[in-house]
């Protein structure tokens, strides 16, 4: 049985699932938690860069938050 799991609004990603049909290209990756951190579609800041939302399945972190 597959767990989903949301970034953002989308209920889309698949715990623990390396291969996530709903992660960016080269998402997911791996986490230093032993999670997998998912990517999604985030928003443009003012010089129209489209920056992914990131989140790890496991501990909840996102990218940015682990550098
Ligand atoms: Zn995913
Ligand atoms: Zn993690």
């Amino acid at each position: 049985m597959s767990t989903p799991f949301a970034i953002g609004d989308e209920l889309t990603h698949v715990v623990g699932d390396a291969e996530c049909p709903e992660c960016l290209e080269e998402y997911p990756e791996p986490c230093r938690c032993g999670g997998l951190i998912h990517a999604a579609t985030g928003e443009e800041d003012a010089s129209r860069t489209e920056w992914p939302t990131t989140r790890c399945d496991r501990c909840g972190r996102s990218e940015e938050e682990l550098d």
